[in-house]
């Protein structure tokens, strides 16, 4: 999850014509509409996170990382492996970052339902996640992010998995008073104690 996201606001309100700075130049290579084609040294990695809901006595919360570089609260998530599905990696970095299990929320379960009686199993139905979106993560590295929405399963809270990392649970009022939190992460998780049934 290092160095995960840097968030990209507002995108539309950039000028394709400044290429200096180095936001913009990120938005013009994202930009298939104009024939761009992406600078050379430009990387952009496949990350999946995840903002995990449970019901706690006191109500719903959804659990947060905190990085200790970045000084922020994250939710858990990571680079998706070769060859691995991002609904897989998402819930991998879930156990591995809380030592929580968890099932993923589909997005899409009721739009396109029919899918799963058409044509065999040739294809599969993934699930959709409820966001997906291009994140700066330094010069010329930018992190296109598989954002799911899930329910953490069993009786586990979670806990501290390595000495950088710190976990806690966040209520909609605790989102709301935090003030090591993107407003990128703030928004997703308040989506998700919305959202997510549990
Ligand atoms: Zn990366």
């Amino acid at each position: 999850m290092a160095g995960r996201k840097a968030g990209l606001e507002k995108m539309s309100e950039f000028s394709l014509e400044d290429k200096k700075d180095i936001r913009l130049r990120g938005v013009w290579a994202a930009d298939r509409t104009k024939g761009g084609v992406p600078p050379l040294g430009l990387v952009r990695h496949f990350v999946a996170t995840a903002f995990v809901v449970k019901r706690f006595e006191d109500g719903k919360k959804t659990i947060l990382l905190l990085h200790k570089k970045l000084g922020a609260w994250l939710p858990p998530g990571g680079h998706v492996e070769e060859n691995e599905l991002p609904q897989d990696a998402a819930l991998r970095e879930v156990r591995e970052e809380t030592g929580l299990d968890a099932q993923l929320v589909n997005a899409n379960l009721k739009v396109f339902d029919e899918l799963k009686k058409l044509d065999g199993e040739r294809v599969v139905q993934l699930i959709a996640p409820y966001n997906l979106q291009l994140e700066l993560i330094e010069e010329n590295h930018y992190h296109i992010d598989f954002v799911y929405f899930a329910k953490a399963l069993g009786e586990k809270t979670g806990e501290k998995n390595s000495e950088s990392m710190q976990v806690k649970w966040f209520s909609q009022a605790d989102l709301d008073e935090e003030k090591n939190l993107w407003e990128e992460v703030r928004l997703g998780a308040k989506k998700a104690l919305q959202e997510v049934e549990c």
